[in-house]
């Protein structure tokens, strides 16, 4: 067999389309020729070398980095789990607080009202006896007390000789010789003898002369 014929069956050999008597042959010359079984052992170094840098561009190619690389590429950002759960979690904490707050705030204001339509109740069955007392005032004087809160406590406590004070108010209804409310304010009582007032500042402990949160008997 010659050389030239060799080089031929070296490379299907390589291409592993090399079997039966061809292949005996090849290996027959290549025992008995150096300078063919110096190229053929080339040969297999060059195409082993080939497929070593086939090999390392195929696996890089399939890395792990390349392929979240190529997910982020074709799928864009992906949510976290995790993450979108802690969120969660804080926005239902942040909505039960303030569902809480509410409900506080409700019954407190629930109470608040309910305190003041109690206190105001008290106020007109503080008032009743005392307009009483100065209706009876006014008949026996022809006029109602003269002044302001303190002055007309004091004339419908004030004994007249042998007779029984038109008033006489409770301890815990007066406060510095004033008639207070509920509330612990003084009531408001302005007369200049021929007519009367008499009404409490009600809730908002402030003077609106008689009106809205006033209260009159
Ligand atoms: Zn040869």
């Amino acid at each position: 067999m010659d050389c030239n014929r060799v080089q031929k069956l070296i490379s299907l050999y390589l291409a592993g389309d090399l079997s039966g008597e061809d292949l005996e042959a090849l290996m027959a010359h290549l025992a008995s020729c150096p300078k063919c079984r110096a190229a053929f052992e080339e040969a297999k170094r060059y195409e082993a070398a080939l497929k070593g840098v086939f090999k390392e561009t195929v696996s890089k190619s399939r890395s792990p980095k390349s392929r979240v690389l190529r997910r982020i590429k074709d799928e864009g950002p992906r949510r976290r789990p995790g993450k979108s759960l802690t969120n969660w979690f804080i926005f239902i904490l942040f909505m039960a607080a303030l569902c809480f707050l509410i409900i506080v705030a409700y019954v407190s204001y629930e109470k608040f009202k309910l305190e003041n339509i109690e206190k105001s109740l008290a106020a007109r069955q503080q008032l009743i006896p005392v307009l009483r007392a100065l209706r009876e005032y006014h008949g026996d004087c022809g006029a109602y007390p003269v002044g302001g809160n303190i002055d007309m406590v004091r004339a419908l406590q004030s004994k007249s000789e042998g007779q029984q004070p038109y008033y006489t108010f409770r301890l815990e209804d007066l406060s510095e010789g004033r008639f207070i409310d509920p509330w612990r304010q003084p009531y408001i009582y302005r007369s200049t003898g021929e007519a009367a007032l008499l009404y409490s500042t009600g809730p908002n402990r402030r003077d609106d002369s008689g009106l809205p949160d006033d209260i009159r008997p």
